[in-house]
């Protein structure tokens, strides 16, 4: 009998590891269906996907009027360098992580299956 539901994602990470070298910033996913895949910080910071992030992308799925009533939210100015810095990263319940970025920005819950959404086939070993 299955005990597993039938979810649409099949595998999870088995071993996230963080990654700073000159060339490659971000992180190392190893799955349980044997992928192994990696996401630049970049792309997870670019891709955050609270909601004050998708306010500022605009991707908010109820279109809002644009001139209206400015939003309460504001751009925190911070160096490219701290927004993209991965100051810790942690696991919630069996289904995603949050990313604590240099900037203080830690809303950000991502999904695994968001995560492997975002990631591409690892050739960074
Ligand atoms: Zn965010």
């Amino acid at each position: 009998m299955s005990s597993d539901s039938q979810l649409p994602l099949s595998s999870r990470p088995k071993e996230i590891r963080r990654v700073e070298t000159a060339d490659f910033h971000g992180l190392l996913l190893q799955w349980t269906d044997g992928a192994s895949t990696s996401v630049s910080a970049e792309e997870l910071r670019r891709n955050c996907p609270c909601a004050s992030c998708q306010e500022q992308r605009g991707d908010s799925s109820h279109s809002k009027p644009l001139g209206g009533k400015s939003s309460l939210l504001r751009v925190v100015s911070a160096t490219v360098e701290e927004s993209l810095r991965m100051d810790s990263i942690w696991g919630i319940g069996n289904y995603a992580i949050g990313i604590r970025w240099g900037d203080g920005h830690e809303t950000g819950i991502y999904p695994f299956s968001l995560l492997r959404e975002l990631s591409q086939t690892s050739s960074v070993k």
